[in-house]
């Protein structure tokens, strides 16, 4: 079965996905953030990002609703809590989440940032849940370099496919050193907030290079996460509109100028920063 690394990097799936942070938060919006999810699919994307975490579960039942007798088109992702990631607690979990997404198998389950449980006992877990076939992969997420080098060495722990940071044109710290070693290590990097929740949506220089490509500032932000080997923004949106807009940006390709003022504009790291997190 080919890996997550492999499925973007043959193109068997768009490496671009549907975030949904807050969904099912409000009951007014519900049937907008199913629209826009649904949107997404028709459209061709399939990876979809929740949590356990995201409304205790409301985010899973609106993607579970968005994606009922569809699931095959689906990379279904959610998470785990650190505070639930002993053995049992992340087996019980999972099947919660499975329940909320009326689905009997995730894609690839992450452990979303680390607690106070070892390694280990998720990653034994993480297989368990492998072997009874309610996850086909599993990740993490908000890991740096050293947290990574211990994942890797744990047993089992190369299966690791994905790390889920946040990484954006204001936030490029992983450019040092995370990014370079999930590269050689075939892991993908999930770019979460890729468009800093669109607080760099004003940025003038930005907004220059929208205006030259007659697209919006969103796109210019996300094209330019996309031109990076291995990444895959997951934008969030409960607007169908918006999510075509997000996922439009795929067909954007970035010049040397453009490249070179948005370095000028939001500047690489120079030195090890250590990991941020939304
Ligand atoms: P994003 O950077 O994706 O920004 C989302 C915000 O931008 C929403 O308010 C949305 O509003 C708006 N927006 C979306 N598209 C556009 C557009 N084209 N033009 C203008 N505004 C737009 O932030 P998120 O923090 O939501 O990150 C994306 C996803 O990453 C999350 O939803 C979640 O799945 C995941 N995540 C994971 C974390 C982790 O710890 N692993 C932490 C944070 C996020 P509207 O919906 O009204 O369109």
């Amino acid at each position: 079965m080919s890996t997550f690394y492999d499925k973007i990097r043959n193109k068997e799936i768009a490496p671009i996905g549907l975030g949904t942070w807050n969904m099912g938060d409000d009951l007014r919006k519900q049937d907008d953030e199913i629209q826009a999810l649904r949107h997404g699919l028709d459209l061709g994307i399939s990876i979809i990002d929740t949590a356990e975490m995201y409304g205790n579960g409301r985010s899973e039942k609106v993607v579970g609703e968005a994606i009922k007798g569809r699931r095959e088109e689906v990379y279904l992702v959610s998470k785990v809590l650190p505070s639930n990631a002993n053995f049992d607690g992340t087996i019980r979990a999972c099947e919660r989440s499975l329940s909320f997404l009326q689905t009997d198998y995730l894609d690839l389950y992450l452990l979303h940032w680390q607690g106070r449980y070892p390694f280990q006992e998720t990653i034994d877990a993480m297989e368990e849940l492998k072997n009874q076939q309610k996850i086909k992969a599993w990740g993490v997420s908000n890991m740096d370099v050293s947290e990574m080098q211990e994942i890797l060495g744990s047993t089992s722990g190369s299966s690791c496919e994905t790390n889920q940071v946040l990484y954006n044109l204001s936030r490029r710290g992983i450019e040092y050193d995370l990014k370079p070693f999930h590269d050689q290590q075939k892991i993908v990097t999930m770019a979460y907030s890729p468009i800093e929740q669109g607080r760099i949506l004003t940025n003038k220089t930005l907004q220059g290079i929208a205006d030259k490509h007659q697209v919006s500032a969103a796109q210019i932000a996300l094209a330019w996460v996309l031109s990076h080997q291995n990444v895959v923004p997951i934008p969030k949106s409960a607007s169908a509109n918006r999510v075509e807009e997000n996922f439009n940006s795929l067909k954007i390709e970035l010049d040397q100028e453009d490249v070179e003022k948005l370095d000028l504009a939001f500047p690489p790291p120079t030195r090890k920063v250590s990991l941020e997190m939304i």
